[in-house]
């Protein structure tokens, strides 16, 4: 199926590894130009150099901290009037709920609340004008299943999921969608994250970790950085612009509920 994406330009925030890469490849493939950003220039240079090389695309690399005022406004100046915003960041650490303090919420909120919408406030306006936009944030299955253990992640994320739910409404007569995409459990460095974590906390190994968790997903595995950067060019395909303010699971059917 073509997409109809070729020649569009996309931001893709944290994007040097795991899903957000898996996002920005997929639109490469599509021959999306892209800005990438991730804090750390080592691993962005390497896997901004493998899409030149695979997909032919330009590429800009952003290396800073998107989380941050200064960060954001490097990102949108290198982003211009780009068509497409994949938003990502870092998650927030598991822990319990009488450990976290201020400062631990508003870092979650800054990550994967508020630095969201400040990239949509920045970037919505000019999409609308152009008459074509696609926004696709990367959320998290605890949306629709909340994880006990991150409790952080849980409260950025719904407060996000709200914001989406009304605005997605109010831009979508312009021709521009925003969608949230909800990874259950995929491989990436920070589901190897969570399982040293589960290790650590019940005393097995990390393989053993994994193993458990593998039989709470009736697809048996975990999801891949590339499926789920299909389902996110799906999103920002032509043929998409008719989903407007969905959050969508990529679970292997986890999360055990019909609506
Ligand atoms: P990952 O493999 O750890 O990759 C994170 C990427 O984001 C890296 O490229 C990292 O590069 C970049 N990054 C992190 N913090 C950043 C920041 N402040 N500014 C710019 N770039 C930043 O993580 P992932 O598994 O792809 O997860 C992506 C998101 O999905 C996270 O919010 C995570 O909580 C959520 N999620 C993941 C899963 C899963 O199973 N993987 C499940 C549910 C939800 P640098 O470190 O160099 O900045």
């Amino acid at each position: 199926m073509d997409m109809g994406l070729t020649g569009k330009r996309a931001l893709v925030c944290a994007s040097s590894k795991g899903l957000g890469l898996g996002c920005a490849r997929a639109l490469a493939g599509e021959g999306v130009h892209l800005v990438m950003n991730a804090r750390g220039t080592e691993a962005l240079a390497q896997a901004a150099q493998a899409i030149r090389d695979d997909f032919g695309v330009e590429v800009i690399e952003v290396a800073t901290d998107i989380t941050t005022a200064d960060g954001q406004a490097r990102a949108l100046e290198a982003a211009g009037d780009v068509d497409i915003l994949v938003n990502n960041a870092g998650g927030p650490p598991p822990g319990m709920w009488h450990d976290w303090n201020r400062d631990d919420f508003i870092k979650a909120l800054d990550a994967n609340m508020l630095t969201p919408i400040a990239l949509m406030k920045a970037l919505l306006p000019g999409m609308m004008e152009r008459g074509w936009g696609r926004v696709v944030n990367i959320t998290s299955q605890s949306v629709k299943s909340p994880i006990p253990v991150l409790g952080l992640s849980n409260s950025a994320r719904a407060g996000l999921t709200g914001y989406v739910a009304g605005t997605a409404r109010q831009v979508a007569g312009k021709g521009v969608t925003i969608n949230n995409l909800l990874p259950g459990i995929h491989d990436t460095d920070r589901a190897t994250a969570l399982d040293q974590g589960a290790a650590d906390t019940q005393g097995g190994t990390m393989q053993e970790a994994r193993a458990q968790r593998c039989t709470t997903i009736p697809a048996g595995r975990y999801g891949t950085p590339d499926e789920f950067g299909a389902a996110c060019a799906f999103l920002c395909s032509q043929h998409a612009g008719f989903i407007v303010g969905q959050n969508v699971l990529l679970d292997g059917g986890a999360v055990n509920s019909t609506l």
